[in-house]
């Protein structure tokens, strides 16, 4: 069984102990042993960091242009093998893997450029004899936390806008998923990072996330994953007065209307709710119907459900692979069950499913009658599970979707060029689909959530620099 160290100061060093990482589509299949890095190596590697920044702050653009793009250029070379190992260690299906892994790939070329891009203003001063500059510098040491459903897209839309602008990395992946992160890492070092300018630290949150968090060497921090880590993240870097970046979940509502295009609004819902089971920060869980074309939208949800085949990640045909590990495909169930029991009408699926090899497959489930205020309305469940509200009208449709402590993505689904102006304006997400999945993005535009969601500024596109960078206005007598 191979095993994969922690990247530190430049060097592949063990770590305190290995933890194996487990195929969700056959839990027989381990893909090696990874290391588990305790305090001290999380503390060995800010320490790296900071030694680093000095320099690295000052390299050239070309030089990060550099690095970025041949990281970028290797990973597409690769896509179909990193594109396999990640849907072997996350369960999702090969072509989302593959798909996941371009994009990474192009996060890589775009902050090549982006390097090059970020210049600064001169701007004419309201006194006579002064000039003034207004230019963007690093942050300094920025601690990276991952969330483990885009194994190798998420790490990529910070590890490198945090590069190229200048910055010095520690980063920890989630525990389910360091096969791809380990990758990254190679490619990076490889690539030409010079020694301590990146850092992999592969271990558990509560002790080298907690170790980037509570670090007075570490200036920022960029986090991923759920409510409730994220909260706990933000309130201890507000303590320490450091920049905090926190995107977190979603319970991202479908609006259907009557006038939609049946077609349409079913892809669009299946392919949001239940695509990569379900385990999407911008997956639509709720999905709220008007009267008109309720039932008809039912039936061919529940048609379209009927004819995806759930199995391994890795076979040809399968659309939909398994649920991440046993914990997350319990509490799957166990919200299943909760929207049985506060009223909801299970129409399909929500059972455990047997297939050739021992893994973690869930029938996609949806559940119809839905009130708003049922914890399946309410709470993230984050698997391939999505209910159903009956609206009154478009006005009630839109009260609905924005009746959520959340505000990631926000669909909606109609023919009336009215209604899609309206919602694109009204919607109070962060990013707002007509026609569409609420899932699925563009990769060179901002990404990110309003309310309970999303914490600081957007991450990807140009806008990433928000939370990379900060400006410095210098003034000079001429
Ligand atoms: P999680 O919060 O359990 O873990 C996320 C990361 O935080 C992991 O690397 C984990 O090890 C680390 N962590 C845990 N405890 C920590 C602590 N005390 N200090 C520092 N770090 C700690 O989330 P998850 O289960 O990996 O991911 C699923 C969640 O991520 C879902 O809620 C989903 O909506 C969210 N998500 C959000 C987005 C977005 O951009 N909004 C994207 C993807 C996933």
């Amino acid at each position: 069984m191979d095993s994969f160290h922690n990247l530190i100061n430049g060097e592949w060093v063990a770590g305190a102990s290995e933890a194996p990482n487990i195929n969700p589509s056959d839990t027989n299949d381990v893909i090696g042993l990874y290391a588990q890095a305790d305090a001290h190596q999380a503390q060995a590697a800010i320490a790296a960091a900071r030694a680093a920044f000095a320099s690295w702050s000052l390299s050239t653009p070309q030089q990060r242009f550099d690095i970025l793009d041949a990281a970028g250029s290797e990973i597409l070379a690769r896509k179909d093998e990193i594109g396999r190992l990640l849907s072997r260690e996350e369960g999702k299906t090969l072509p989302e893997g593959i798909g996941e892994t371009m994009r990474a790939a192009m996060i890589f070329k775009f902050f090549a450029g982006e390097a090059l891009r970020c210049g600064g203003e001169v701007v004419p001063s309201v006194r006579p004899g002064v000039s003034v500059e207004v230019t963007r510098e690093p942050l300094g040491v920025v601690g990276l936390i991952a969330p483990w459903n885009f194994p190798i897209a998420i790490p990529a839309w910070k590890i490198a806008p945090a590069l190229a602008y200048g910055n010095c990395v520690v980063f920890k992946p989630a525990e389910l998923v360091p096969g791809c992160a380990w990758t990254l890492a190679d490619i990076l070092h490889r690539a030409g990072v010079p020694k301590g300018v990146f850092n992999l630290v592969m271990g558990s949150g509560s002790v080298v996330g907690n170790a980037f968090v509570e670090s007075p060497d570490v200036d920022a921090v960029s986090f991923t994953g759920s409510v409730a880590t994220g909260r706990r993240i933000v309130q201890a870097c507000a303590a320490r007065g450091v920049k905090v970046q926190a995107e977190m979940g979603g319970k991202n509502p479908l609006v259907v209307l009557d006038d939609a295009d049946l077609g349409v609004a079913v892809n669009a819902a299946v392919q949001s709710a239940y695509f990569s089971t379900g385990q999407r920060c911008t997956a639509s869980s709720r999905i709220i119907v008007t009267q008109g074309i309720h039932d008809r939208f039912v039936d061919a949800v529940v048609n379209r459900l009927a004819q995806l085949r759930v199995d391994h990640a890795l076979k040809a045909g399968t659309d939909i692979g398994p649920v991440v590990d046993a914990r997350q495909l319990a509490g799957d169930l166990e919200y299943v069950g909760i929207a049985r029991r506060e009223g909801g009408r299970v129409v399909c699926g929500g059972g455990v499913l047997e297939r050739e090899t021992p893994g973690f497959y869930q029938q996609p489930a949806l559940v119809t009658e839905t009130t708003p205020a049922m914890r399946i309305n309410r709470e993230e469940v984050f698997g391939p599970v999505a209910s159903v509200i009956r609206a009154r009208d478009y006005e009630h449709a839109l009260a609905l979707a924005n009746d959520t402590e959340f505000g990631l993505s926000s669909g909606v689904c109609t023919t009336s060029l009215k209604y899609a102006t309206h919602f694109k304006r009204h919607a109070q997400a962060g990013m707002v689909m007509v026609n569409l999945p609420t899932a699925g993005v563009d990769y060179h535009v901002p990404f990110g959530g309003r309310k309970g969601s999303s914490y600081g500024p957007r991450e990807q596109g140009s806008y990433a620099r928000e939370f990379y960078t900060t400006v410095k206005t210098a003034y000079s007598a001429s």
